[in-house]
């Protein structure tokens, strides 16, 4: 058998693993030893990491491990009944507090027993406090001996699952890994070992790959382990990268469509606009012109904050594809959001010849087949729509262009599908939730990126304030004030519960008590999501007239709507909000030369201590930091730097749907420098050999295709 599919071998080769066990290592994704191999420590365990318990009054709210042997229980609390275990080492003692699961807490530990407890420590009375740790117990001699002699322990993640099979944390694990180690470890081949001296290895300074996975399950120091880690994170980035580096070749030399750099149309329109272009926007608008202009397909990604005018930009693009023949089709989430893009497309190209054709779920069968029609003869125009223009149906007759208008909120499959139209059209994405670098390579590692870094001169600043139920009658004559100044306002609640028809209802209500009560003497609008989109659409433009002046939408309004007069946007429950979410919707105002608003309403528990469970007090901390960081910056990026790190990567905005590779061992808070570096070389590597034939990037192959599973395929595409 050779070397490396020893490793594709299912883990029932160890004497240790049977079927149940196999099942469970399953449910975490270890379905070869090579997947067990690379189940890494979630964390490690030494003396050097570990805090006396007389310093703990030093190490409040700092995450710190103690080592202690059990030597008191107590339920406490009348109200809220609370298990206290006092734990003590040679110098002092410390409580550990559970409120949840206590019938399990109370059995959990013997007397003296020798635990490891690791988490946030806090202070109740004079004691140090850790609420609901992290617990490794250390009953077995292996650990003893290795705290004693200095070793390090490797925790590993664990499930359910993982328990009820006696593979936890840590000796389960422990054994299991050893076990696969002495095996298999030999079987592990180097992807970049090179015989040249200068190989990639001695490049970057990466230990052998055999050695890291050793070190990385049995670290005999924490210099090993470190280098061990650093070599595994290059790995997963390196291989990424050359998957983007590899597409993106690919792309280039797929033959597209040349464009006429000139556009006559694009030209006029450019000299009848209301204002002049940014130079972000010139700069932006250059890049993709030239992009067009070669054969190669445009595959681009622009990111712009809210309101610094991609639409434009690419409605220009898109005129210039017009004029040399072609069609150009723009797909943007909502109805709402389609209709308006066609308002704004339709009263700029006024008079310029230019056909305009909209395509959403809900219209007319009759204006539907006509663009239909005109879409599949090839007619040269311009087509905004929805996810309806990716159906089955519709067909491109000369698709040159496909932009996607707010990428994060579609599909990779979608966005796809629009490119699909054509046999090779040039693709533009546009986002307005500016991602940190880091998270840009990585998504969007093989797309040019170009940014609009700077909003149009006549932009106020919006002054963000964060209110409580008990300023509720400041805020609605705040309001009444605006809207006798000519101003709107918007009233957004959030999404209450999981069934539209419970929103709707909130919604609803919501608007009935304000146009009956407190506003019964303005126009007070409502905007949902379950409208019928005539409706909708209806509500929308006597908004955007002046015909009503409050409107009370849910979270739908939060794309790309624009209208300039709107200038308050109260936020309801701001608190269950995410960040880009809050950044988006307050977008929505100070769109002009006026003067914006955003006021966050939320309950005043949020900002201060109540007697609340621990649960309860984690969630409240990170609502306060949303609110605080919405309330304190207006910048997109840096917001979008905070939502990273407050939430990590995996939670951010569309990552999900986007394919967002989960590392083993990356950390992209962390880790930004081993990313660029591992990229600038997979890029280097690609641009020399295309096709990774050279003999000593025979390595490099096998690596694009298995450090990732198949689903990775279709992730950067975009
Ligand atoms: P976004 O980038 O969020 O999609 P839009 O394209 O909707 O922003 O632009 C927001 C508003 O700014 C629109 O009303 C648009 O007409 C206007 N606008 C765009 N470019 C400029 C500019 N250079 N100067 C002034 N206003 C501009
Ligand atoms: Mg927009």
């Amino acid at each position: 058998m050779p070397t490396s599919s020893r490793l594709l071998q299912p883990p029932t080769v160890l004497p240790a693993i049977g079927k149940h066990r196999a099942k469970a290592l399953e449910t975490v994704g270890i379905r070869t030893i090579r997947d067990l191999l690379y189940y890494v420590p979630r964390r490690y365990l030494d003396r050097s990491t570990i805090v006396p318990m007389t310093d703990l009054h030093r190490c409040l709210n700092q995450n710190v491990t103690c080592i202690g042997r059990v030597s008191g229980m107590l339920l406490m609390g009348r109200t809220r009944l609370r298990l206290v275990v006092t734990l003590r080492d040679e110098h002092g003692s410390m409580d550990i507090v559970f409120f949840h699961g206590l019938p399990y807490w109370k059995e959990a530990f013997s007397h003296d027993e020798v635990i490891a407890v690791s988490g946030t420590i806090t202070q109740y009375g004079r004691r140090p406090n850790m609420v609901h740790p992290e617990i490794d117990r250390l009953q077995d001699e292996e650990s003893f001996e290795f705290i004693n002699t200095g070793g390090i322990i490797p925790v590993y993640p664990s499930s359910a699952e993982l328990e009820r099979v006696g593979l936890n944390r840590r000796a389960g694990f422990r054994r299991i890994i050893r076990e696969a180690l002495n095996r298999f470890a030999e079987a592990v081949e180097d992807p970049l070992e090179s015989h040249s001296p200068d190989g990639i290895r001695a490049r970057h300074a990466l230990v052998p790959l055999r050695t890291a996975i050793t070190h990385i399950h049995r670290p005999p120091s924490h210099e090993a382990l470190t280098d061990a880690r650093r070599r595994l994170v290059f790995d997963e980035f390196f291989a990424l990268a050359l998957r983007q580096a590899l597409r993106k070749r690919h792309t280039e030399s797929t033959p597209g469509i040349a464009f006429q750099p000139s556009s006559p149309t694009a030209r006029a329109l450019v000299e009848r606009l209301p204002f002049t272009l940014t130079r972000a926007q010139r700069k932006v608008l250059h890049e993709i012109i030239s992009d067009l202009a070669r054969s190669a397909p445009m595959n681009r990604l622009l990111q712009g904050d809210v309101g610094s005018g991609k639409t434009v930009v690419a409605l220009l693009a898109m005129l210039l594809v017009v004029d040399n023949g072609y069609q150009a089709a723009m797909m943007v989430p909502t109805e709402i959001l389609a209709e308006q893009h066609m308002r704004t497309v339709v009263k700029l190209t006024e008079g310029l010849g230019v056909p305009v054709h909209l395509l959403v779920g809900q219209q007319p069968p009759s204006y539907r087949a006509r663009v239909m029609e005109a879409l599949a003869a090839g007619i040269p125009c311009i087509v905004i729509g929805t996810h309806a223009l990716i159906e089955s149906g519709v067909v491109f007759g000369r698709l040159g262009l496909a932009v996607i208008d707010e990428q994060h909120r579609f599909g990779v499959l979608q966005r796809a599908a629009l490119r699909r139209k054509g046999p090779a059209p040039d693709v533009l994405v546009m986002t307005a939730t500016p991602i940190p670098r880091t998270l840009t390579m990585t998504l969007y590692g093989d797309l040019d990126v170009s940014v609009i870094d700077e909003l149009p001169a006549n932009r106020r600043n919006i002054t963000t304030a964060v209110r409580f139920e008990e300023d509720r009658p400041r805020v609605w004559n705040f309001i009444r004030s605006e809207v006798k100044r000519g101003n709107r306002a918007y009233i957004v609640l959030p999404l209450v519960s999981e069934s539209e028809k419970l929103d709707l209802k909130a919604a609803t209500q919501e608007y009935e008590m304000l146009a009956a009560g407190e506003f019964r003497d303005l126009r007070v609008g409502l905007l949902h999501g379950q409208m019928p989109s005539r409706e909708k659409d209806e509500t929308m433009e006597r908004f955007v007239r002046g015909e009503i002046d409050i409107l009370v939408t849910t979270s739908v309004v939060e794309v790309g709507v624009d209208v300039p007069d709107a200038t308050v946007m109260v936020i309801e429950h701001a608190e269950r909000f995410g960040l880009a979410q809050l950044h988006q919707l307050r977008g929505r105002v100070g769109r002009s030369e006026k003067q914006g608003y955003c006021i966050l309403m939320t309950d005043k528990r949020i900002f201060s201590r109540g007697k609340s469970t621990p649960d309860e007090q984690i969630e409240c901390r990170a609502a306060r930091l949303r609110l605080e960081t919405i309330r304190d910056t207006l910048d997109g990026f840096r917001i979008a730097e905070a939502d990273f790190t407050i939430r990590g990567p995996g939670d951010l905005w569309g990552t999900q749907q986007s394919g967002f590779p989960q590392f083993r061992v990356a950390d992209l808070r962390l880790h930004g420098d081993i990313l660029r570096e591992a990229r600038d070389e997979a890029f280097r590597i690609v641009a020399r050999d295309p096709h990774l034939r050279a003999p000593e990037h025979a390595g490099l192959r096998e690596l694009t295709v298995e450090t990732f599973r198949e689903d990775m395929e279709i992730s950067t595409t975009a």
